[in-house]
Formats: structure tokens, sequence, C-alpha cells
């Protein structure tokens, strides 16, 4: 008798993303079933008669990756900075800025005027596109409310935008991501208020996936970062951080330290914040775009995280100030030029080793039995292809089971 499933793909070039010895864990002339949202059989086409599907796609020798994840993002905003992209073409550096009371704070204040449905449908239209790329997980990080309430609204659009779109988002506290000018004088205070209020509040009404701060000149000190860390734990929830993107404060080995999911920017990380980031698999999340639009010079030590066996991930990091994109593909080219990343790692960077980066690897990133069925059909047979064209020409078409 034959065993029934509700999606089968044929004749399929799969890039699972597993770990099954060969590049990109590809599996060509390869089959996959998917029943009830899972994957529940991989295997040569010429066995795939033994199912009865519902739904059945000859892929016709095409590409099947994985749903892509984007593992890093700011999509929630309100306002626009293309002002200050003019003002960095005229020699002001990011710092200059941001003390001068652009930069963050001048999304701050846009994003606190907003409403929780224009952050939801301004949201909805940067989702869009990255969804249009076969981007299927998110993560959307808080950040430019800065007080109680106005980080919870954005937490809340984040989850209403990908509940409307069917993206999956996971959402991250980032109330450490600059000072509150309320609290210029009293910085202890701001960090009273996340660790003692808003860490609590959201973690009791689980509202975010995970904690992150800014720890940078321009941010939060290591100190400080420590405190929202320890209540971050005392909460149960996974931290990541912004880390050693201006300079090196040891965030990287910080993060580590606490068992963290990721490190992020990772530019001037030292040797031994990589080897404590090793001993807590804590993944390196590359966000080449904004290394690009601040024109860094400092690249990230990507050789020692490959010596150290660091898992790379890679981002968009969109945002309104350094980061206007909502191109993953796109990024994943610009981590192969900038970074000198091979496609394999640019592949597994935006899923196997993002899922890490949100710790849901037991789930998502890779065509496993028993993982979620979410696919991406490629035109094309080429996998270079995707990082080569950086999101233009090559279409493809969503893939779920549910
Ligand atoms: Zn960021």
């Amino acid at each position: 008798m034959k065993k029934t499933c509700d999606l089968l793909i044929h004749n399929a070039q799969l890039i699972t993303c597993a770990d099954n010895g060969r590049p990109f864990g590809q599996f060509n002339q390869a089959a996959i079933a998917c029943k009830q949202g899972r994957i529940i059989w991989l295997g040569p086409t010429t066995e795939a008669m033994t199912f009865n599907a519902k739904k059945n796609i000859n892929a016709k020798g095409l590409l099947v990756t994985p749903g892509l994840i984007d593992c890093h993002t700011h999509l929630v905003f309100a306002g626009s900075r293309a002002n200050e992209f003019a003002q960095r073409l005229d020699g002001l550096s990011y710092e200059e800025i941001a003390q001068a009371g652009g930069g963050i704070l001048s999304t701050v204040q846009a994003t606190r005027q907003a409403s929780l449905q224009e952050l939801i449908d301004s949201t909805c239209q940067r989702l869009a596109h990255l969804k249009s790329q076969g981007v299927l997980t998110v993560e959307i990080k808080s950040g430019y409310g800065l007080d109680f309430d106005n980080e919870i609204k954005m937490l809340k659009a984040a989850r209403a935008a990908g509940n409307k779109l069917e993206v999956d988002v996971k959402t991250t506290l980032l109330a450490a991501h600059a000072l509150p000018p309320e609290f210029k004088n009293d910085r202890q205070a701001y960090i009273d208020l996340i660790c003692q209020q808003i860490i609590p509040h959201v973690a009791k009404n689980k509202l975010a996936d995970a904690v992150d701060a800014f720890c940078e000149g321009i941010g939060f000190s290591f100190e400080e970062t420590k405190q929202v860390f320890d209540a971050a734990t005392r909460w149960g929830l996974p931290v990541k951080l912004h880390a050693d993107q201006l300079s090196d404060l040891g965030g990287a080995g910080l993060v580590a330290e606490y068992g963290g999911l990721s490190a992020d920017h990772i530019e001037y990380t030292s040797t031994a914040s990589i080897k404590k980031m090793a001993d807590s698999d804590t993944v390196a999340t590359l966000l080449p775009y904004a290394f690009y639009a601040l024109q860094e010079t400092q690249k990230p030590p990507i050789k020692a995280f490959r010596k150290y066996g660091i898992d790379l991930a890679i981002a968009t990091d969109s945002n309104p100030g350094t980061a206007p994109t909502t191109n993953l593909l796109q990024c994943m080219h610009m981590a192969c030029t900038q970074f000198n990343l091979t496609v394999e790692e640019a592949v597994l960077g935006v899923t196997i080793n993002a899922a890490k980066a949100l710790g849901i690897d037991d789930k998502k990133g890779s065509l496993e039995v028993g993982k979620t069925a979410e696919m991406v059909l490629w035109d094309t047979q080429e996998i270079a292809d995707l990082v080569y064209w950086q999101g233009q020409i090559i279409s493809n078409q969503i893939l779920m089971s549910k």
C-alpha cells in the first residue's frame, strides 16, 4: 500500500544544507515528501512513487533549498534617514551624526509617534520584499522605542506583520540599542528600567524570543551589557549582541560567556573572544551591507573564525540608518566579495547557520526528515546563481506544506 503525503517534490536538485558529506548537502535526482508541515522522507526520485501525494511537483532538475532565514533585522521603524546618507557623503562619521542627535534617535522619535497599525503596515512592505526572495523566517528587533510602551509596541508590530504575511518572525528585545534622551543624565536608570521592568514584562508575556544590546562606545558599555544579559538570563531569554562593530570592547567574548546565540557585526573581534565563541558554539553573524554602507575598512577576522570552527551566518541588518536593504541575496554576494566567503559558506549562512543564530536549527535551516516543510524552488541548476545575481533574474517559487 502506498504511503500518503501532502506535498511531493521530485526530480529536484536538493540543496539540503544538511551535513551529508557533500558540498551544500547536495542531493541530485532527489525527491522530498512532506506531511502536516514536516518533511517526512527524502530519497531518490526513483523511489518517490511509493507515495500518494495530494500535490505533486516536478522540479525538472532545478534547485530546491530550505526557506531562507534573515537572522538580524531592524525591520520595524518609522521615518526616513535618507538625509543622513547625504551627510555621510559630506564627510560626517556615524559617531558625529549620532552625537548631533541624528542617527538612531531620529528614528526613535518617528517610531514613538507612529501607531501600531502604521508600524505593521510599513513593516509588511519590507517583509514582503524579503519573502519574494524566498526568505521565510526573519528575526526582527525592537530598539527604536526605548521606553516601556514603545518597545512593546515594536515587538507586537513585528509579530503582527509576520502573521499577516505568513513569515515566521522571531522577535528580539533590543531596548539597549541607544540611550533615550530623557535618560541622558542617568544611564543607570535606563538600564534599571530595561532589567527590572521591560525584560520581566516581555518574558512573562512571551513577546520576545531573545535579548540583544549594542555594546559599543556610542551604545552601551561592557558592564552595562552584562547587567542586561544577567536580567535576560534570570528570565530565561537567550542573548545575542551587536559586538565589536566599531571597536573591540570584548563584546563577542562576553556574549559567548553567556552561552549566547550569536555575536553580530564582529569586525574588530579578537582571537581571545573567538576562542570563547568556539567554546560556547556562538554563531558569528556577518552584516556586510552595514560594512559597505559605513565604508568600513576593518574586515571581520574570517580566517580566524574558520580556524576555530565558528559557524558563519549572513544577515541584512535591514535598518534605516546603516543598511537600507531588504535584499538578502545581495548581502550573500557582498559577504563573498568583501569578506571572501565561498558560495557554500554564503548559502549555509542564510540557512542552517542562520537557524543556529536564532536557536531554531532543530526545526529549520536544512532539508531533513522532521524539519519544517518550507522549501524554495529556484529557476536555475547552478547554486552560485543565487549569490551571483544578487536577487535579480533568478525567479523562485515558495513551496510549503502546512
Ligand atoms: Zn543591527
